[in-house]
């Protein structure tokens, strides 16, 4: 199993914080200084993980992540000074997989490292068991199981489920969300949304009343994850 993660971080005593954290948690951390150093460094040797750092000498964390997801999927975790700039962020749909805000706790940090690992090896098509997959989609009949029960739902529905669990654990904004069902038009109320999302929760827990998949994100919007 790859136990390697890449905390690229320029404050040093930060660094060695969390290097010793996630040592103990059981992984191999290894640490960048330089925003330049670490495309040539992800390229040779692929961690499980990547802990970014936005603010950084050489290169900032947001291109960084830009060019990491040009060629790889690998997880990354942007680290952030200011809660504010996560809104900034998402906006820029960077493809990071989770958000972290200074100050952290180390042990939150490590937290957040297992639950995107977990949701990343998720990803991976369900296993020799033969047990019917958490969720599984048909596009052309609009054909939504969850658990192998059958979900009966609305076009838009159906998209939204899709849209969302393309990319588990990422949060996406009424404005993602409305753009993507509504291309054409924006008149629409962005709590048309909500409603939409509530209608299909109801039906997920109908199906399968044990199986919380979507989640509101307070003040931002909504991800799918099957984990939290
Ligand atoms: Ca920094």
């Amino acid at each position: 199993m790859n136990n390697s993660l890449l905390i690229v971080e320029d404050e040093p005593k930060l660094a060695k914080l969390l290097i010793n954290y996630l040592r103990q948690a059981g992984y191999e951390p290894e640490w960048l200084e330089n925003g330049l150093d670490v495309l040539p460094w992800v390229r040779e040797k692929m961690p499980a993980l990547i802990l970014l750092d936005l603010m950084l000498p050489g290169r900032d964390g947001v291109d960084i992540c830009k060019d990491i997801r040009s060629f790889s999927e690998v997880p990354i975790i942007m680290v952030t000074a200011r809660v504010e700039e996560i809104d900034r962020l998402l906006g820029l749909e960077l493809g990071a997989d989770d958000y972290i805000c200074k100050p952290f706790s180390p042990r939150e940090v490590v937290a957040r490292v297992k639950a995107v690992l977990r949701r990343s090896s998720d990803l991976k098509p369900s296993g020799p068991s033969g047990a019917p997959p958490l969720l599984h989609l048909e596009e052309d009949s609009l054909l939504a199981t969850i658990h192998g029960h059958k979900l009966d739902l609305t076009v838009v529905e159906f998209k939204l489920l899709k849209f969302l669990s393309a990319n588990p654990g990422r949060i996406y904004d009424r404005n993602q969300l409305m753009d993507h069902i509504y291309p054409d038009q924006r008149i629409v109320s962005d709590r048309t949304i909500d409603s939409h999302i509530k209608n299909l929760r109801k039906k997920i827990a109908g199906a399968s009343p044990d199986t919380e998949i979507i989640h509101s994100v307070y003040g931002v919007g909504y991800k799918y994850d099957p984990q939290s």
